[in-house]
């Protein structure tokens, strides 16, 4: 991980010490529990999973990889062996969270950008079934300012479509009216800006 920080920086998000000095990385993503915070990422990062089974190798990429609640696209006598993350190339992450219970909306972002224009971006958000990346909000951010308003008015739609769960922590519709929040918030961390 020395060439991502920031996944050192996201593991620190994991509810306490004892359980970050015993999960996995691969268990963490295997297990695709919605509040866990290295599925958006995988998907964030198009990540390249790597499994063996009884049927030899393969790879699975990180959009196909997570097929809902607690599943992912293993077959049950495969093992997730490891995980490629791509080299950022000039990228930067952001990544954000309400921490309401253990987490009630997330969302990671991978930029690039130059000269105060956005020339690259990837925005996923967590908190779901399957963690949703947001292409319609990548389009509308791919040549905007890296100003603050113009990050909010890329990101304001990030929550149209998805279908979060309620339950004791946050309802589905609160956890869809910060789908946009988290969004513009993780966009503007990766720019390095304030994001209120
Ligand atoms: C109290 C508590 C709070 C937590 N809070 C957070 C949090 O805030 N954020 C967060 O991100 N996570 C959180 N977690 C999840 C934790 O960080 C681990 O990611 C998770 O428990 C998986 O642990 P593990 O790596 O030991 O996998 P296991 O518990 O051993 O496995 C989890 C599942 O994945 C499967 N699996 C594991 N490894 C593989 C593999 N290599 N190939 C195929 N299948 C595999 C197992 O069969 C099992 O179904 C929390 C866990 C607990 C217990």
């Amino acid at each position: 991980m020395a060439g991502l920080p920031a996944v050192a920086s996201i593991a620190a998000h994991t509810v306490d010490p004892q359980v970050r000095n015993r999960g996995t990385f691969g268990g963490n993503l295997c297990h695709n529990d919605p509040i866990n915070n290295f599925p958006p990422l995988a998907v964030a990062l198009d990540a390249t999973m790597h499994a063996t089974g009884p049927d030899g190798d393969r790879e699975v990429d990180a959009a196909e990889f997570f097929t809902g609640y607690f599943s992912n696209a293993l077959d049950r006598a495969e093992v997730l062996t490891s995980v490629t993350l791509p080299a950022l190339n000039g990228r930067e992450i952001g990544y954000q969270e309400i921490e309401i219970g253990e987490a009630a909306a997330r969302a990671v972002a991978v930029v690039a950008a130059g000269n105060g224009t956005i020339t690259e971006a990837r925005v996923v958000l967590g908190c779901l079934a399957i963690p949703a990346r947001r292409q319609a909000v990548e389009e509308a951010l791919a040549g905007a300012a890296t100003t603050l308003d113009s990050v909010a008015e890329a990101t304001s739609g990030a929550g149209d479509g998805i279908d979060p769960l309620s339950d004791p922590d946050a309802s589905s519709e609160y956890r869809q009216a910060m789908a946009s929040v988290v969004a513009k918030r993780a966009v503007m961390e990766a720019l390095g800006g304030q994001h209120e």
